[in-house]
């Protein structure tokens, strides 16, 4: 209980550090008349980013990070478009990682076994990509980024109807899915912070702003 209560104060510890860099650095940023302005003062650009959503203004972020100068134009407000409308999670595949073992482990691996393979190694592939961002994003985006607790709660043993209408996920609380997720950390040489099996007392403790749902 008590290495959960400092795993839960350096947390918190941390995200108030990083908060309070990322507001030094926003009182840093020019307003539009400076932005406009120096825009027409510049001649040439080595890159023009058309978009201010998350792509276009992670490239621009990225180009500009790399030195080069860069100008990116956006027809209605930053992140106004889909940017707005996404949760922020940085994820690292989970739900495809289970979509592909699920599909492996089904009755296609025998009657298409070598495209089932191929298919399950491109989501792999794809979901180590998407660790590989992540722990970018983490290490050069420290100020934006920030580790996030979360519960997920089981009522029962075993679960019917199964998920993903995989027979053997009946049995995820009993270890099954702990085992999925030490997996699915290993992805990312456990970079992240561990995760525990926790009673409903622990629970409290760790996230108690659940206690209150
Ligand atoms: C409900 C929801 C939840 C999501 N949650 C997540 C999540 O948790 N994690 C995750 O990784 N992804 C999530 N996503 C997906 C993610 O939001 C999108 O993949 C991402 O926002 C796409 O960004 P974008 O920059 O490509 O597009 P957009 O955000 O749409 O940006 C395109 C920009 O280009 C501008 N533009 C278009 N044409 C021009 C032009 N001619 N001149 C100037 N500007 C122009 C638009 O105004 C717009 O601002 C979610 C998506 C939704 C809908």
């Amino acid at each position: 209980m008590l290495q959960v209560n400092r795993a839960a104060a350096r947390a918190l510890g941390a995200y108030q550090r990083k908060r309070s860099q990322g507001t030094r650095l926003l009182s840093q940023v020019p307003n539009r008349a400076q932005i406009l302005n120096g825009i027409k003062a510049t001649e040439e650009y080595d890159l023009l980013v058309v978009g201010g959503g998350c792509t276009g203004a992670g490239a621009a972020l990225d180009a500009a990070a790399r030195g080069l100068s860069v100008a990116c134009f956006e027809r209605a407000d930053y992140s106004a478009g889909t940017s707005s409308r996404s949760t922020k999670l940085l994820w690292g595949g989970s739900r495809y990682l289970v979509t592909a073992f699920v599909n492996l482990l089904s009755v296609n691996l025998l009657k298409e076994p070598r495209l089932t393979i191929k298919s399950f190694m491109a989501d792999l592939r794809m979901v180590l990509n998407c660790h590989r961002e992540r722990k970018f994003m983490l290490e050069k985006q420290a100020h934006l980024t920030n580790w996030l607790p979360i519960a997920v709660p089981f009522t029962r043993w075993i679960m019917n109807p199964a998920p993903f209408n995989f027979y053997p996920a009946m049995l995820g609380p009993l270890g099954l899915f702990a085992a999925f997720f030490k997996f699915y950390d290993s992805l990312s040489g456990f970079s992240c912070p561990p995760r525990w099996v926790l009673t409903d007392l622990k629970m409290v403790i760790f996230l108690q702003h659940c206690y209150t749902i």
